[in-house]
């Protein structure tokens, strides 16, 4: 039975929803959702948080899929040490410089301090590439492909935002090595297409596919490839996982080296270095999937990867509803709860006593159940059930009778909605500029812009600087635009197509690209 009135008013207001806009104070309302919503839990040491079920049951879903593509492409999953020595973490130069201040180090036991600090890996090249050297001593052995699904430590300093930026992240890092530049290519492309995957259909968030310019690829790596993806409330771009080919860097480094079965093949050298590729893909991709779909209203979680899919609420049991009534909607409720778990949907039923239906929406749109299903009197007669959507808050009868058909479909639809608007504002909000001009008011309006550029190091800063000053134009300048610099995203694959003569977006070069910039995480 239905608390009485006066109580259920009581615990109506028990409910504290997000109580901050999403455009008028975006850290705060991230904050009240990612808790309110359960999806995670501050911790009492800074830039460290808790996965809760919901956000955890997000990254089950990325493991299975990923798993699954990976293991296709020939990938074993290891697991290496988390401590490293500092003599080998300080192997390879460029990259431990990439890494430095962030390291973490243990230096005490107990009471006693270590001969020698240890570190935590911020990433394990390092630690894995000692032992690649030792089990790999012939052609046969290549290629090797390892993964693991781990915890990393980078002590940023930045600003720790949940799941963007974190001092312990969950990820995964893939380690490969391979006779041939062809062959560590190709691999790092198909990867970053699983990456662009995860994104796209599992978190329904479009990214854009392309390459890092040299200031911002991997310390000590040949190149990166990157999916790039874009914070709307923000404006800002945000690099959503990379992929990167590590050339022979570290293959000379750490000595990982085969004899050249083949001259005619493979060159005249009696030794080859190997070429490597690294690969990660981090837990900051659940921030941007609630970044990108979430509301005033709470957390939206694309279907494919909810923890639950659909919430199944009895409705309009009153004071006046018979006895038989009531029981026929409750087991009416039950029935379809347990059809749609038989039909592999995560379906749950709120049958709470003490909270009354309305309560429970809104708590089911804090927490981003995709779908709500009522039960109600008029449901039971009509042999349907009435179905609401939490992304666009659309409302449809579903016939019981197609129960098992329906809502699977439902769900995709929903899926496929979410992505389609998040591409359509991520494709509104990418400009083509060709001038400087329109470079700094683009950005102020919340954009990524696609600029020509003329591929100098010293320009890239240049351009990073100048976006910075609030730039040169005065009278288009907001003065409540964020007055960070513009970084280069990437050189997106797509390419707009360069006419004869383009210079430039900054100085008097000519253009030999198109690049993608924006203020960023
Ligand atoms: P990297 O090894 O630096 O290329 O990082 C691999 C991926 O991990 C990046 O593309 C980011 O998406 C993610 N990542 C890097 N730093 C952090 C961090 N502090 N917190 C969460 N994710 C991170």
């Amino acid at each position: 039975k239905p608390a009485p009135k006066a109580a259920s008013a009581a615990l109506d207001a028990k409910l504290i929803g997000v109580t901050v806009d999403k455009f008028l104070d975006f850290p705060g309302w991230y904050s009240q959702i990612l808790t309110k919503g359960e999806m995670l839990d501050y911790y009492d040491v800074s830039g460290c948080y808790i996965m809760r079920p919901s956000s955890y049951a997000v990254w089950e879903r990325i493991q299975e899929w990923f798993n699954v593509r990976i293991k296709k492409m020939g990938v074993s999953n290891v697991y290496f040490p988390m401590f490293v020595s500092s003599k080998v973490l300080e192997r390879e130069k460029d990259h431990i410089e990439g890494f430095a201040p962030e390291v973490a180090w243990v230096t005490r036991a107990g009471n006693s301090e270590l001969d020698e600090p240890i570190a935590i890996r911020p990433t394990s090249e390092t630690v894995m590439y000692p032992y690649y050297s030792k089990w790999i001593q012939s052609h046969r052995d290549l290629p090797l492909k390892l993964n693991q699904w781990n915890s990393v430590v980078r002590w940023e300093f930045k600003h720790p935002q949940p799941f963007l930026r974190t001092r312990e992240f969950l990820w995964q890092e893939g380690h490969t090595v391979h006779m041939t530049f062809g062959e560590a290519n190709a691999e790092v492309m198909q990867i970053l297409d699983l990456y662009a995957g995860i994104y796209e259909e599992l978190l329904a968030v479009p990214v854009v596919k392309g390459i890092k310019t040299e200031k911002e690829k991997f310390a000590g790596g040949y190149f990166t490839t990157t999916v790039e993806g874009y914070i709307p409330a923000t404006g800002r771009g945000i690099q959503g996982a990379t992929s990167h080919c590590l050339g022979q860097n570290f293959s000379k480094m750490f000595n990982i080296v085969v004899e050249n079965p083949d001259t005619e093949k493979y060159g005249e050298d009696e030794k080859l270095f190997a070429w490597q590729n690294s690969w990660g893909l981090s837990t900051r991709v659940i921030g941007v999937m609630v970044m990108v779909h979430s509301d005033n209203k709470g957390l939206v979680v694309p279907p494919r990867v909810s923890k639950d899919q659909v919430v199944v609420i009895p409705c309009g049991i009153t004071a006046k509803t018979t006895k038989e009534e009531e029981a026929a909607i409750m087991a009416g409720a039950r029935a379809v709860e347990t059809r749609l778990r038989e039909a592999n949907v995560r379906a749950f039923g709120d049958y709470r006593e003490i909270y009354s239906p309305g309560w429970k929406f809104s708590d089911a749109e804090l927490k981003g159940v995709p779908l709500r299903i009522e039960f109600g009197p008029k449901d039971l007669a009509s042999a349907s059930v009435t179905c609401v959507r939490r992304n666009d808050g659309q409302k449809e009868t579903v016939a019981l009778a197609d129960l098992e058909t329906a809502i699977p479909a439902l769900l995709e639809d929903i899926q496929a909605t979410m992505l389609a608007k998040a591409r359509k504002t991520f494709d509104e909000h990418r400009v083509t500029v060709e001038n400087w001009a329109d470079f700094v008011k683009e950005l102020n309006n919340k954009n990524l812009v696609v600029a020509p550029w003329c591929g100098i190091m010293e320009c890239e800063e240049d351009i990073k600087d100048s976006s910075a000053r609030n730039g040169e134009e005065e009278e288009e300048v907001d003065e409540k635009a964020p007055s960070m610099g513009a970084k280069s995203l990437c050189i997106p694959f797509a390419q707009p197509e360069m006419k004869e003569g383009t210079k430039c977006v900054k100085c008097e070069e000519k253009a030999k690209l198109y690049c993608m910039f924006g203020r960023s995480y």
